[in-house]
């Protein structure tokens, strides 16, 4: 095999009870059973962490100085307000992550995503939608320890984000776990059986299958 093919870019966008989180750290074991290497980019952010959240794996966690001067030296790929926080991606490991072969799942709102589209036309993107407006609601509750007016306020959020879903060039309806994570992990491998794609991975092998 020869290592030189990059990897895909991948924008991925939901509303938060969209179940993208679950969804995209179930595919990086099956994707990788399949030997495709892939990966999660870990965003900035000037949010505080949550409890259970840990620098560099979640997210890495900035103060809004620091987020500031990252823009002014041109260091992100995109970056977006997104409920009164800012939130980017690191343009230097995007690279060098899909230099070295990795498909790389950027988790960004739908701001970020136009960014990445107009930054990198190659970038391919999907959007994540819930199944009922009902089962958005009741994933948004949580454990129901939140006001109405809360509950509320999330919907109008996912309302905004989900309106945004014709930007996207795949589409997939969250409904079972289980079918979601096999329509999901189709889509990843499906760009990597491209012949073009095929022909720079195995170009010694075809060469030697050819040969006279
Ligand atoms: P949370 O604060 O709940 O982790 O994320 C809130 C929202 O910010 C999510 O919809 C997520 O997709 C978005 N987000 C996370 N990282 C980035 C990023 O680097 N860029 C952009 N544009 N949005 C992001």
């Amino acid at each position: 095999m020869n290592a030189s093919t990059p990897g895909n870019l991948w924008i991925v966008s939901a509303p938060s009870g969209g179940g993208k989180t679950s969804l995209t750290r179930a595919l990086l074991p099956r994707l990788k059973g399949l030997g495709v290497e892939a990966a999660i980019s870990v965003s900035y952010t000037t949010r505080a962490p949550r409890q259970g959240e840990e620098e560099g794996v979640h997210y890495h966690y900035v103060d809004e100085a620091r987020f500031v001067g990252m823009i002014a030296a041109g260091d992100f790929l995109e970056h977006a307000h997104v409920f009164g926080r800012r939130y980017g991606t690191g343009r230097e490991r995007t690279q060098a992550l899909l230099a070295a072969g990795v498909d790389l799942i950027l988790d960004i709102d739908w701001q970020g995503a136009r960014q990445v589209r107009a930054a990198m036309p190659e970038a391919r993107s999907l959007f994540i939608l819930p199944p009922s407006r009902a089962e958005l609601e009741r994933r948004l509750r949580g454990r129901g320890t939140d006001s109405d007016a809360v509950i509320a306020a999330r919907m109008a959020e996912a309302t905004a984000e989900m309106s945004h879903y014709a930007e996207y060039e795949h589409l997939l309806v969250n409904a079972d776990f289980e079918t979601a994570c096999a329509e999901l992990t189709a889509l990843f491998l499906a760009p990597r059986l491209a012949r073009e794609a095929q022909q720079r991975r195995h170009s010694d092998l075809i060469a030697d299958l050819l040969r006279p």
